[in-house]
């Protein structure tokens, strides 16, 4: 972003030389952009971002108004920035361009020479610097400037002055190539990019012609951005949509036949430690949380543990925002729960027994369990940040829990292992999230493992669905005709695929890294990537990435950022 705002610093020279005391004027816009980005940004984030797109909205706007006062180039900065851009919620998410909104109503305040540069060859330099963005929006631009080109032949002034006075490098390399605001596909970009460049036919009469056609192209980008299936040839799943769900026992959707096991019937009243692991193992319990790692060989990792205090931490935060489950399986399954933690506390001598939830709210479970109550954010509950928030051990990238003593699962995990131990049977079904994210409903599913998803989609949701799988809402990705469920799945969702941007121009506002989980360098990594430096990527840590996907969900940019870090993880 910084070289567009270099290029756009060329086109003003020609004004500079004809008027030097302009480039006072240019540097009084560009410090109040600055101000008032950085107090929006500040208010938004609560810390300092980078404001380079704000300087670029201030020179798009004082070269597009050359005949305007200062005053009037001051009040059409502030309406960009407010109008434009941050009351849609800041960088990267505003549908229209920002300098624009401020240069629409300066033409329409002001008597503004229409076409906005004077044709003078100083400008060539500009224009030449100007080409090489049109590969961010290739079709769009390709379209708008066939359009003015159109309208100057139409208009009998098809020349090299009145292409150069027009602007129709600087609209279609530097303005419509904004991949924020303006689609990437190619039938609607060129299309409507067309229409956009033939407004200069009405642009003598009206000028603000051209820049309110350039922000109805941003509108139909928007809105058929919105509708599109995918934008995008990565297939992770991005999510927004919070479920709307009830928890009642009769809201659980149970298609195995195993029926509700009752506490009466297990005979386990002198049950050994050996017997337990032994049923533990012999039933194929694992880690229902995603990992889907043998239970047996943890369990027997804690025992083996030198540590001096062992732990015991059942996870029931379930922070992804499209699994809801875990929280039914807490209210209707607590006593089950509660006998599952019981045969491992007769394995092993816990100091400490932790149930660890985001909402506490009508939990009944005996004193031995410490029901303690972490804050809602996502992923609290990855391993390592939970055992942090309930122990306060801060464990180094390498370490393996079970290691240091302190044993991790999942609350479906723990209910398994009731049932396991209490009635021989085996792990071979499991709860789930089934969500259609259309709707914003979400269901709780018993299901048999290995039954296909598309079979249980049918039943649930009857048609021809496109669905995603995956171990949470955030890291799942689209699901096949011949997908099963199996130990990694925690959730099916109907949706669309997810919209990402991709703009090549990374804001450097470090809410990537701030977000990361595993504090990585996520910024970093994906420049890596996109250069093809995946082994100097790999080298950043990037196997410590939980696939999380938080990074590519806070991007600013839009950016797949998960994609990229995983392509350095496989490497
Ligand atoms: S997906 Fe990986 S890199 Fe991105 S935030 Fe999560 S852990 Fe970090
Ligand atoms: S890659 Fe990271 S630093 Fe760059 S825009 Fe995205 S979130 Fe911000």
């Amino acid at each position: 972003m910084s070289g567009l705002f270099v290029v756009i610093i060329l086109y003003l020279i020609p004004q500079w030389l004809i008027r030097p005391a302009s480039v006072l004027e240019f540097l009084a816009v560009l410090a109040l952009a600055l101000v008032i980005d950085a107090i929006a940004n500040t208010l938004r984030y609560k810390r300092m971002v980078c404001s380079v797109s704000a300087a670029v909205t201030a020179a798009v706007l004082f070269t597009l108004t050359p005949g305007v006062p200062l005053w009037g180039k001051l009040l059409g900065v502030i309406t960009a920035l407010i109008v434009g851009k941050h009351i849609w919620g800041g960088m990267g998410k505003n549908p229209i361009n920002p300098a624009l909104t401020g240069v629409i109503l300066l033409y329409l305040l002001f008597e503004v020479s229409s076409p906005p540069f004077d044709g003078s060859l100083l400008l060539i330099p500009a224009i030449i610097l100007s080409l090489p963005f049109i590969k961010f929006r290739p079709f769009a631009a390709s379209g708008l400037m066939a359009g003015m080109l159109l309208s100057l032949s139409i208009n009998g002034q098809l020349t090299l002055s009145g292409i150069i006075s027009l602007g129709v490098i600087f609209w279609g390399c530097v303005i419509v190539t904004d991949p924020v605001t303006v689609t990437a596909k190619p039938l609607t970009g060129a299309l409507m990019g067309i229409i956009a460049g033939l407004s200069v036919l009405l642009s003598p009469g009206f000028p603000a012609a051209v820049p309110v056609a350039i922000l109805l192209l941003n509108i139909v980008s928007y809105v058929s951005d919105k509708l599109a299936d995918n934008i995008s040839d990565k297939k992770k799943l991005r999510i927004k949509i919070p479920l709307k769900y009830s928890l009642e026992a009769s809201d659980l959707i149970d298609l195995t036949s195993k029926g509700d096991i009752s506490m009466k019937s297990q005979n386990t009243a002198n049950i050994t430690k050996e017997e337990i692991l032994k049923r533990i193992e012999k039933n194929n319990v694992f880690g229902f949380g995603g990992a889907a790692f043998p239970a047996i060989k943890k369990i027997r990792t804690v025992i083996e543990s030198d540590s001096q205090k062992k732990y015991l931490i059942v996870n029931g935060v379930e922070c992804d925002p499209g699994l809801i489950h875990d929280k039914w399986l807490l209210r209707h399954k607590s006593k089950e729960i509660h006998s599952g933690i019981r045969f491992l506390s007769n394995c092993i001598d816990f100091s400490n027994m932790t149930l660890a939830v985001k909402d506490s709210v009508g939990l009944e479970y005996p004193s031995d369990i410490r029901i303690l109550k972490v804050k809602d954010y996502y992923p609290a509950g990855s391993e390592k940040a939970l055992i942090n928030e309930a122990l306060g051990i801060l464990l180094a990238h390498k370490t393996v829990p079970s290691q240091e003593g302190i044993l991790v699962f999942n609350v479906q995990t723990i209910l398994a292992i009731y049932e396991a131990v209490g009635f021989n049977q085996k792990a071979d079904s499991r709860y789930l999230t089934v969500s259609n994210l259309k709707t914003g409903v979400g269901k709780v599913v018993r299901v048999n493992l290995e039954e296909k998803i598309s079979d249980l989609v049918e039943k649930l949701y009857p048609g021809n669905q496109l669905c995603f799988k995956g171990g949470g809402i955030m890291q799942a990705c689209a699901a096949s005709e011949e997908d099963i469920i199996d130990s990694a799945v925690n959730s099916i969702a109907i949706a669309g695929y997810p919209q990402y941007k991709e703009s090549p121009q990374c804001s450097k506002c470090g809410e990537c890294r701030k977000y990361c989980p595993s504090g990585l360098e996520v910024d970093k990594i994906s420049k890596l990537v996109d250069e093809g430096r995946i082994d100097d990527a790999a080298a950043l840590n990037a196997t410590e990435c939980i696939k999380c996907g938080s990074c590519s969900y806070v991007c600013k940019a839009g950016r797949n950022l998960g994609s990229r870090v995983e392509k350095a993880k496989r490497q």
